[in-house]
């Protein structure tokens, strides 16, 4: 199963993506946390990558795509992927199709999370995830049981350097100005499906599981 989760900053991509990928045992590959993980390494991508991150726009879609085209081939792929915000250009989607063309492979699903703006700021100021798992909280939607601890493993949660209310204005535009005529370029091959990620986690969660199964 090849499945790509789409949408707007804060829509609940990571946070579903998590649940599904282990639903249904594949792996989640998300572009944003193998670039902070470079950034944090600090190896020739995360420096590239680094300050575009910190101001809240695209890092280019040549880093991206060479990531992407990399992993996609370890051995933990070869049962099928889900992608979480990648692609984010129409020429990384191009890339993605020739790369899974030339492997005769194809997109099973593609998931269009929706949210309205106010709730995006909302949801990304408040974010936090664990620092020892990566389990993802919010200060109100998903409070852990004691402040700055995380439920499932008790490491610490920790803040994104680009989830404050600055950056998040120039990701909102990125993501309109870049991001949103991929869902065009998707309902055209006829694979887009719309979510109401409006919705509380739990449901928006049922009817990916229903569109899935
Ligand atoms: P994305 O990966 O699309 O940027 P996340 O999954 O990280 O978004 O979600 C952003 C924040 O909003 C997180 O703190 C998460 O806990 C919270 N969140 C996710 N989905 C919902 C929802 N349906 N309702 C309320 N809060 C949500
Ligand atoms: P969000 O929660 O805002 O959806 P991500 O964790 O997916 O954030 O991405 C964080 C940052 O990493 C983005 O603002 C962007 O700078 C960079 N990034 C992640 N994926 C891509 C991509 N496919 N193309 C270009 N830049 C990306
Ligand atoms: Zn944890």
């Amino acid at each position: 199963m090849k499945l790509l989760f789409m949408g707007p900053p804060g829509a609940g991509k990571g946070t579903q993506a998590r649940r599904i990928a282990e639903k249904y045992g594949i792996p989640q590959l998300s572009t944003g946390d193998m670039l902070r993980a470079a950034v944090k390494e600090g190896s020739d991508i995360g420096l590239k990558a680094k300050a575009v991150m910190e101001s809240g726009g695209l890092v280019s879609d040549e880093i991206v795509i060479g990531i992407i085209a990399d992993r996609t081939l370890a051995a933990d792929c070869a049962g099928g992927f889900l992608l979480d915000g990648f692609p984010r250009t129409v020429a990384q989607a191009e890339a993605l199709d020739r790369m899974l063309a030339e492997r005769r492979h194809a997109i099973d699903h593609v998931i269009d999370l929706a949210a309205d703006s106010e709730a995006l700021v909302r949801r990304i100021t408040g974010r936090s995830s664990c620092a020892g798992c990566g389990e993802g909280y919010h200060n109100e939607f998903k409070k852990p049981t004691h402040v700055g601890v995380c439920d499932k493993c008790g490491g610490q949660l920790t803040q994104r350097a680009d989830d404050n209310e600055e950056t998040v204005r120039n990701r909102l535009d990125a993501y309109q100005r870049q991001t949103a005529p991929l869902i065009d370029y998707y309902r055209r091959q006829g694979n887009l499906k719309d979510v109401d990620g409006m919705l509380p986690m739990d449901e928006v969660f049922d009817a990916i599981c229903a569109i899935l199964d």
